[in-house]
């Protein structure tokens, strides 16, 4: 059978590769012809709500249209140019809104492609910084398990070693030093105790590896997709003490949490520390356009610039893209302008509330919500393949990853839309 007598759908079957998949053995898949606010239609006309905002990107919903007319405005101007001697409006723009609203030491922007970018990025400038200070031995890194960082090589290498296959990869992939999550949950009260709160064993390992570590990567009190998981921000505050301590770089990856999604603008916020570098990703353009940029502070920066050789080793082609630039201005001032706050804790109280029978059920290991991520926690794996069965049924598209049946809705979701995808997620968790 020739390609052209294929369906749509089998033709994506047989030759399109999706996200973590067997290409012998695609899952079920849907037909997506259109979008617009939390709603996806699929090729029968069916319409499902988009609970997972798009991979946690589409913060103000599909084809918001203060983002969707800035891109179409500036499409009709400059769609792109090489950011190699040149530069425009939008990346300036973008630049100053970005100052206004991340923490303040962060003062110098890398824009780049995508979050998994954004990680090398970071990592580079770590290392850069640390051979530019006369620290040539310090080109590994450290970081708690259970963290995830994306898919390409260097990021790959401080994912959790156990979920991130590191078995698979081995011989190929840099060596990094891992310590355990943070014990301390976000509910929970802080211990002040090293042994107990894990800032002991981080100590442990930062001082037996210093010559080697150029920096300590983690995503900030929200684990994302490594489980789920909210410890305290005290755990941050005493790390950024031990890095200064000992030389060693702070580097936060905000790319799931970044942009109001827990509750605050950043979870930095939590901290009363800020990060040496920054990364920040998925939400920046409201999930309109592929984009992610990396921040430092002057310290790093200059730093970086005063070694040898001085430039900083990165330049993508599609750097400071315009379109992406302007789809995030856009959805940033929507993001300030609106009470956001105020929205995401109606979000979060509605599923607190809504979430909570489901603690009742015989499989269930916890419930748990922060600002717009909404989690039940199963004592099993649960299958993405089964729920996307549900979908049509239940009207709400859920896509569940390791114990964890979760949503991250829109911020624009209706508290009747949202009713809609718990009562999703607790049927999910007392049928798979
Ligand atoms: C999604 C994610 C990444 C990778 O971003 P991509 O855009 O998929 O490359 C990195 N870090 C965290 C915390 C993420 O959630």
């Amino acid at each position: 059978m020739s390609a052209d007598d294929l369906t749509q759908l089998e033709f994506d079957q047989q030759h399109l590769w999706h996200p973590y998949t067997n290409v012998t053995q695609p899952g079920p898949t849907f037909v997506v012809k259109e979008s617009q606010g939390v709603h996806l239609t699929l090729d029968d006309g069916c319409q499902v709500i988009d609970a997972m905002s798009s991979w946690w990107c589409m913060m103000h919903g599909h084809r918001n249209p203060r983002v969707t007319q800035a891109m179409h405005d500036q499409l009709d101007r400059l769609p792109h140019v090489m950011f190699g001697g040149l530069t425009h409006d939008p990346a300036i723009n973008l630049g100053r809104k970005l100052l206004e609203i991340t923490p303040d030491s962060l003062t110098r922007i890398f824009y780049c492609d995508s979050g998994s970018v954004s990680v090398e990025v970071a990592m580079k400038m770590a290392v850069q910084y640390q051979h530019a200070m006369g620290f040539e031995g310090r080109s590994q890194f450290a970081t708690v398990r259970s963290g995830y960082h994306g898919d390409t090589w260097k990021a790959m290498s401080v994912c959790d070693p156990d979920t991130g296959m590191h078995h698979l990869f081995q011989g190929a992939l840099s060596v990094q030093h891992f310590v355990s999550r943070p014990p301390i949950r976000l509910t929970e009260e802080w211990i002040d105790d090293p042994a107990r709160n894990g800032l002991g064993d981080l100590r442990a390992l930062l001082e037996a590896n210093t010559e080697q570590i150029a920096g300590f990567i983690l995503e900030p009190v929200v684990q994302g997709t490594g489980g789920m998981y909210f410890y305290h921000p005290e755990y941050l505050n005493q790390a950024r003490a031990l890095c200064d301590e000992l030389g060693i770089l702070l580097i936060f990856d905000e790319i799931a949490t970044g942009f109001g999604r827990t509750g605050k603008m950043f979870a930095t916020d939590f901290c009363s520390v800020e990060p040496d570098i920054i990364c920040l990703g998925k939400g920046l353009t409201a999930g309109h356009i592929s984009f992610a940029c990396t921040m430092t502070n002057d310290r790093v920066a200059t730093g970086i610039g005063g070694g040898n050789p001085g430039i900083f080793m990165h330049g993508p082609t599609y750097m400071a893209n315009p379109l992406a630039c302007v789809a995030a201005l856009a959805s940033l001032e929507l993001l300030t302008e609106q009470d956001t706050y105020a929205t995401v804790a109606a979000i979060a109280a509605q599923m607190r509330s809504q979430l909570e029978p489901a603690r009742a059920l015989p499989n269930v290991a916890d419930v748990r919500v922060l600002g717009a991520i909404g989690v039940i926690e199963m004592t099993h794996r649960v299958s993405a393949d089964q729920a996307h069965g549900l979908a049509r049924e239940m009207g709400v598209f859920l896509r569940p990853f390791g114990n964890n049946v979760y949503t991250m809705p829109p911020f624009i979701t209706t508290p009747d839309q949202l009713t809609q995808i718990t009562d999703g997620m607790l049927r999910l968790a007392r049928e798979l």
